[in-house]
């Protein structure tokens, strides 16, 4: 039996061992209907769907500092991953805009519509976070 992944309206998103025309198990989280997306592997020979937005870096940690290769090879692989969207709209995945993603909400984002949890905010160490506003994606003329 094929392990399929499942999606609810609730955002979660599990796998489960199901027969192949069995019906969409409710929602573990919240009990509610829920629907398959297609695995990974099972998109026309498509081996890479690229990366989730979940699973896109949300820092520039996640980019080792804005390393231009990788930040690159990233948006490559961005841009191929909306175009699959375009066709695969159950992908997309969780969509709303991350309205936080620095401190507390480094692992989890802090999605619009997300309620804000009021614990203490961890002041800024220094008077500057990240990045120092210079290699702002976009289209660069240099080659490398
Ligand atoms: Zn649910």
């Amino acid at each position: 039996m094929p392990i399929y992944d499942y999606r609810c309206d609730c955002g979660l998103r599990f796998e489960r061992l199901m027969g192949r025309d069995a019906p969409a198990p409710a929602c573990p989280e919240c009990g509610a209907a829920t629907r398959k997306v297609p695995s990974r592997p099972a998109l026309h020979g498509t081996a890479d769907v690229g990366l989730s937005r979940e699973q896109m870096p949300q820092t520039w940690r996640g980019t080792y500092h804005g390393n231009r290769e990788y930040v690159t090879a990233m948006q490559r692989k961005w841009d191929q991953r909306q175009r699959l969207e375009a066709k695969h709209p159950e992908l997309a995945g969780d969509t709303r805009p991350v309205a936080a993603h620095e401190g507390r909400y480094e692992q989890v984002p802090l999605r619009a519509g997300d309620p804000v949890i009021s614990a203490p905010a961890e002041p800024p160490a220094h008077g500057h976070g990240h990045g120092h506003g210079h290699a702002h994606g976009g289209g660069s003329g240099e080659t490398t």
